[in-house]
Protein backbone atom coordinates (compact mmCIF):
# COMPACT_ATOMS: atom_id res chain seq x y z
CA UNK A 1 0.00 0.00 0.00
CA UNK A 2 1.52 3.62 -0.87
CA UNK A 3 0.68 6.30 1.06
CA UNK A 4 1.81 10.20 -0.51
CA UNK A 5 5.20 9.11 0.66
CA UNK A 6 5.75 5.59 2.19
CA UNK A 7 4.69 2.30 1.82
CA UNK A 8 3.34 0.70 4.33
CA UNK A 9 3.53 -3.31 4.49
CA UNK A 10 -0.05 -5.39 5.98
CA UNK A 11 0.48 -8.88 5.94
CA UNK A 12 -2.89 -9.68 7.41
CA UNK A 13 -6.42 -9.71 6.30
CA UNK A 14 -8.81 -8.20 7.06
CA UNK A 15 -12.95 -8.57 6.92
CA UNK A 16 -12.88 -4.68 7.14
CA UNK A 17 -11.19 -1.69 5.95
CA UNK A 18 -12.08 1.86 7.26
CA UNK A 19 -10.67 4.40 5.64
CA UNK A 20 -10.54 7.53 8.18
CA UNK A 21 -10.11 7.37 12.25
CA UNK A 22 -12.83 9.95 12.43
CA UNK A 23 -15.75 9.93 14.64
CA UNK A 24 -17.82 7.96 11.88
CA UNK A 25 -14.60 5.56 11.40
CA UNK A 26 -14.26 5.08 15.05
CA UNK A 27 -18.05 4.13 15.73
CA UNK A 28 -17.97 2.01 12.72
CA UNK A 29 -15.05 0.21 13.54
CA UNK A 30 -16.40 -0.23 16.99
CA UNK A 31 -19.52 -1.54 15.88
CA UNK A 32 -17.91 -4.34 13.31
CA UNK A 33 -15.84 -5.72 15.96
CA UNK A 34 -19.07 -6.15 18.04
CA UNK A 35 -20.08 -8.05 15.62
CA UNK A 36 -16.67 -10.10 15.34
CA UNK A 37 -15.45 -8.80 12.11
CA UNK A 38 -11.61 -7.97 12.29
CA UNK A 39 -11.23 -4.23 11.24
CA UNK A 40 -8.23 -1.96 10.32
CA UNK A 41 -8.74 1.46 10.50
CA UNK A 42 -6.17 3.97 8.22
CA UNK A 43 -5.92 7.51 8.79
CA UNK A 44 -4.02 9.82 6.44
CA UNK A 45 -3.14 12.70 8.83
CA UNK A 46 -1.21 12.75 11.46
CA UNK A 47 -3.96 12.26 14.83
CA UNK A 48 -7.00 10.35 14.61
CA UNK A 49 -10.21 12.25 15.89
CA UNK A 50 -8.60 15.78 15.13
CA UNK A 51 -12.02 16.60 14.06
CA UNK A 52 -13.40 15.59 17.66
CA UNK A 53 -10.98 17.32 19.91
CA UNK A 54 -11.84 20.02 17.95
CA UNK A 55 -15.54 20.27 18.31
CA UNK A 56 -17.74 22.22 20.90
CA UNK A 57 -14.96 24.37 21.49
CA UNK A 58 -12.70 21.73 22.62
CA UNK A 59 -15.41 19.98 24.79
CA UNK A 60 -17.18 18.16 21.79
CA UNK A 61 -21.13 18.69 21.84
CA UNK A 62 -21.40 14.99 21.81
CA UNK A 63 -25.40 14.75 21.38
CA UNK A 64 -28.32 16.72 21.88
CA UNK A 65 -31.09 15.50 23.87
CA UNK A 66 -33.70 15.68 21.05
CA UNK A 67 -32.53 14.67 17.92
CA UNK A 68 -35.06 13.88 15.19
CA UNK A 69 -35.20 12.67 11.55
CA UNK A 70 -37.18 16.39 11.14
CA UNK A 71 -34.24 17.99 11.95
CA UNK A 72 -31.81 16.45 9.33
CA UNK A 73 -31.35 17.80 5.94
CA UNK A 74 -31.48 15.15 3.29
CA UNK A 75 -32.43 13.34 -0.22
CA UNK A 76 -33.25 10.17 1.55
CA UNK A 77 -35.59 11.73 4.69
CA UNK A 78 -35.56 7.47 5.33
CA UNK A 79 -32.24 6.82 5.93
CA UNK A 80 -32.35 9.40 9.33
CA UNK A 81 -35.16 7.85 10.41
CA UNK A 82 -34.00 4.49 10.13
CA UNK A 83 -30.43 5.64 11.23
CA UNK A 84 -31.85 7.37 14.54
CA UNK A 85 -34.28 4.54 15.46
CA UNK A 86 -31.54 2.29 15.74
CA UNK A 87 -29.01 4.21 17.23
CA UNK A 88 -30.77 7.04 19.54
CA UNK A 89 -28.86 9.91 21.43
CA UNK A 90 -29.93 7.55 24.47
CA UNK A 91 -27.50 4.61 23.51
CA UNK A 92 -24.41 7.23 23.03
CA UNK A 93 -25.25 9.18 26.39
CA UNK A 94 -25.10 5.40 27.81
CA UNK A 95 -22.07 4.82 26.30
CA UNK A 96 -20.83 7.85 27.75
CA UNK A 97 -21.39 7.48 31.38
CA UNK A 98 -20.12 4.05 31.25
CA UNK A 99 -16.91 5.16 30.48
CA UNK A 100 -17.72 7.82 33.50
CA UNK A 101 -17.46 11.14 31.55
CA UNK A 102 -18.90 13.98 32.90
CA UNK A 103 -21.17 16.09 30.89
CA UNK A 104 -23.85 19.11 30.89
CA UNK A 105 -26.63 20.25 29.02
CA UNK A 106 -26.52 23.62 27.68
CA UNK A 107 -28.73 25.76 25.70
CA UNK A 108 -31.02 23.94 22.96
CA UNK A 109 -30.63 20.50 24.84
CA UNK A 110 -26.64 20.19 23.44
CA UNK A 111 -24.39 17.66 26.17
CA UNK A 112 -21.06 19.06 26.11
CA UNK A 113 -18.04 17.38 28.12
CA UNK A 114 -17.59 19.25 31.03
CA UNK A 115 -13.68 19.09 30.71
CA UNK A 116 -12.74 18.23 27.40
CA UNK A 117 -13.59 16.34 23.79
CA UNK A 118 -10.72 14.13 24.79
CA UNK A 119 -12.56 12.42 26.71
CA UNK A 120 -14.70 11.41 23.68
CA UNK A 121 -11.78 10.77 21.51
CA UNK A 122 -10.65 8.38 24.37
CA UNK A 123 -13.79 6.30 25.17
CA UNK A 124 -13.59 5.77 20.95
CA UNK A 125 -10.36 4.42 21.09
CA UNK A 126 -10.09 2.72 24.31
CA UNK A 127 -13.65 0.39 22.71
CA UNK A 128 -11.65 0.16 19.91
CA UNK A 129 -9.06 -1.68 21.20
CA UNK A 130 -11.78 -3.92 23.53
C1 LIG B 1 -14.26 23.45 14.64
C2 LIG B 1 -15.31 22.37 14.56
C3 LIG B 1 -16.21 22.22 15.64
C4 LIG B 1 -17.19 21.24 15.58
N1 LIG B 1 -18.01 21.06 16.67
C5 LIG B 1 -18.92 20.06 16.66
C6 LIG B 1 -19.67 19.74 17.82
O1 LIG B 1 -19.51 20.36 18.86
N2 LIG B 1 -20.59 18.73 17.74
C7 LIG B 1 -20.74 17.99 16.60
O2 LIG B 1 -21.57 17.07 16.59
N3 LIG B 1 -19.99 18.23 15.53
C8 LIG B 1 -19.10 19.23 15.53
N4 LIG B 1 -18.33 19.45 14.43
C9 LIG B 1 -18.51 18.60 13.30
C10 LIG B 1 -17.88 17.25 13.65
O3 LIG B 1 -16.56 17.45 14.07
C11 LIG B 1 -17.90 16.44 12.45
O4 LIG B 1 -19.21 16.33 11.94
C12 LIG B 1 -17.45 15.02 12.76
O5 LIG B 1 -16.28 15.00 13.57
C13 LIG B 1 -17.17 14.43 11.44
O6 LIG B 1 -16.73 13.12 11.65
P1 LIG B 1 -16.39 12.23 10.43
O7 LIG B 1 -15.83 10.95 10.96
O8 LIG B 1 -17.57 12.14 9.54
O9 LIG B 1 -15.31 13.05 9.59
P2 LIG B 1 -13.81 13.51 10.02
O10 LIG B 1 -13.69 13.84 11.46
O11 LIG B 1 -13.44 14.55 9.02
O12 LIG B 1 -13.00 12.19 9.78
C14 LIG B 1 -12.59 11.75 8.53
C15 LIG B 1 -11.20 11.20 8.71
O13 LIG B 1 -10.82 10.54 7.52
C16 LIG B 1 -9.48 10.86 7.23
N5 LIG B 1 -9.33 10.59 5.79
C17 LIG B 1 -9.90 11.26 4.76
N6 LIG B 1 -9.57 10.69 3.59
C18 LIG B 1 -8.79 9.62 3.88
C19 LIG B 1 -8.12 8.63 3.10
N7 LIG B 1 -8.21 8.63 1.76
N8 LIG B 1 -7.38 7.69 3.73
C20 LIG B 1 -7.28 7.69 5.10
N9 LIG B 1 -7.88 8.60 5.88
C21 LIG B 1 -8.63 9.55 5.29
C22 LIG B 1 -9.34 12.30 7.65
O14 LIG B 1 -7.99 12.65 7.88
C23 LIG B 1 -10.16 12.29 8.95
O15 LIG B 1 -9.40 11.95 10.09
C24 LIG B 1 -17.31 20.41 14.45
C25 LIG B 1 -16.40 20.57 13.40
C26 LIG B 1 -15.42 21.52 13.44
C27 LIG B 1 -14.44 21.64 12.31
Amino acid sequence: MCTSNRWILINKNYDIVILGAGAAGLMCAITAAKRNKSVLILEKSNKVGKKILMSGGGRCNFTNLYVEADHFLSNNPHFCKAALKRYTPEDFIAKVEEHGIDYIEKKHHELFCVKSSKDILNMLLLECND
